[in-house]
């Protein structure tokens, strides 16, 4: 039952990884917090990613020379990138400050950036499951990038360099090594990088739940209610406008993923952030064992032991956020499962689709907004918002409690674009 009466002194809006682990960490600061959203907890983009959860992480999306592959990515129609048609005039000055990304020298900074949010993320996973029974949701894994010519696996890319320059523990195997250690790969691949010292998750939407029962304990109030508006009310604070009523506190997170951006129109912030969708289909029963993250290089798809049965999740589509699922993407993604697993069992495969929220620099928006006292940001993660949240919810709470994170914030700045 909603009480708009009860006082919160921070409103987090959007219940997904990061608005969770915002809320969470917010009130181990000892906050009351209001977490609002339209769904369930959890069930947005952070449901079915892939589940990868790696310090190593590192490497933004836009790379040098990554336009000479755009055309052969796009226009294939099993290539992993897909664009609708209508969507085109939006796209393209988005686009163009991705491809302007792609220097060597924004890479490095972006990395860095990265590092920051990721470094822990292993650890900040384990300390939030620590006590609540679901420990087991966060497993150790590697990251096996499974390549078809053997060729192409070579570490001497900038991606992998910089993984290796930070710490990275990397190693390049044959086909027979792969074969060894996941025996159900096809045995078309002739070779792999593998990432150690990472982890993975094996349920994404269930570690949502779990930590949102654990902010709830720590008396965080959750209401399911679709926000409409924000507002500035009287005496300084904001307010929420809902179907469920309106709420009001000193302190407003915006958190809402993909549709962060429309949230904010009605204050004159008018950002880049894209809606790159991306798929996944899940076998249940499979009738093979995969033991780590895989990645298929050529068709940038991720495979992963689930507790609802196998995972591929993969695709950038860029289309309008709310459009249906495209069912050709679905299609495809089920094809390439068959090829990465010949002994797959497809006879029970759930489809998803969901919506990353991403700027043009791989980063997200992480802060106050210099014009609104007291409205932050926490959303922008693209394709890395299940391992940067922990993270996220330490420098926002730290924020909202006028505390200065010791870190260096300028890379997420709001006013960046
Ligand atoms: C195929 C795929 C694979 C991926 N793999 C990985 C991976 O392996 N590792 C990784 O770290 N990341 C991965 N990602 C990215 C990651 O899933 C996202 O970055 C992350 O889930 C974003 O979390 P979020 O909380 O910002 O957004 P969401 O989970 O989308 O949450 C936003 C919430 O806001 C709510 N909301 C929006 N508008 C309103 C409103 N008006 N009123 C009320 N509520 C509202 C929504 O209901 C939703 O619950 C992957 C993504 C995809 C698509």
């Amino acid at each position: 039952m909603v009480d708009p009466e009860s006082s919160a002194d921070v409103i987090v809006v959007g219940a997904g990884i990061v608005g969770i682990c915002c809320a969470l960490s917010i009130a181990e600061h000892g906050k009351r917090v209001r977490l609002v959203d339209r769904d369930e907890p959890g069930q947005g983009c952070s449901y079915g990613n892939a589940g990868i959860i790696s310090p190593w992480s590192l490497v933004p999306q836009s790379m040098p020379g990554l336009w000479k592959n755009i055309p052969g990515m796009v226009l294939k129609e099993d290539g992993p990138v897909s664009i609708r048609v209508p969507y085109l005039p939006k796209l393209i000055p988005w686009g163009l400050r991705f491809l302007r990304n792609g220097t060597e020298a924004q890479v490095r900074a972006a990395a860095d950036a990265m590092e920051t949010l990721n470094q822990s993320n292993v650890q900040l996973y384990r300390r939030h499951l620590q006590g609540t029974g679901y420990e087991h949701l966060v497993r150790d894994s590697w990251y096996v990038h499974a390549f078809r010519n053997a060729k192409a696996a070579s570490v001497s890319g900038l991606g992998y360099r910089i993984r290796i320059e930070k710490g990275a523990d990397i190693e390049r195997i044959d086909a027979q090594a792969l074969r060894d250690l996941e025996p159900a790969l096809s045995h078309d691949f002739a070779a792999a990088i593998l990432i150690k010292g990472q982890a993975r998750a094996v349920s994404p939407g269930e570690i949502a739940r779990v930590l949102c029962d654990k902010a709830q304990r720590l008396g965080v109030e959750v209401t399911r209610a679709t926000v409409r508006a924000l507002t500035r009310a009287e005496s300084e604070r904001w307010a929420v406008n809902t179907d469920a009523g309106d709420f009001t506190a000193q302190k407003l997170v915006v958190a809402a993923g993909a549709w962060s951006a429309d949230l904010l129109k009605a204050f004159g912030v008018h950002i880049p952030l894209a809606a790159e969708r991306g798929y996944h289909v899940e076998f249940r029963d499979p009738g093979i064992e995969i033991n780590h993250s895989i990645m298929d290089v050529d068709k940038m798809a991720v495979a992963s032991a689930m507790s609802g049965g196998v995972r591929l999740a993969g695709t950038a589509e860029f289309a309008h956020r709310d459009a249906p699922p495209n069912s050709k993407r679905i299609e495809e993604l089920a094809r390439v499962a068959r090829r990465i697993f010949p002994a797959l069992d497809t006879a029970q495969m759930t489809p998803w689709m969901g919506a990353r929220p991403s700027f043009p620099d791989s980063l997200p928006m992480l802060g106050e907004f210099p014009a609104h006292k007291g409205l932050f940001s926490a959303f922008g993660h693209s394709h890395y918002g299940l391992m940067m949240a922990p993270k996220t919810g330490q420098i926002i709470a730290d924020l909202v409690s006028d505390r200065v994170p010791n870190i260096d914030l300028e890379p997420y700045a709001v006013n960046r674009f």
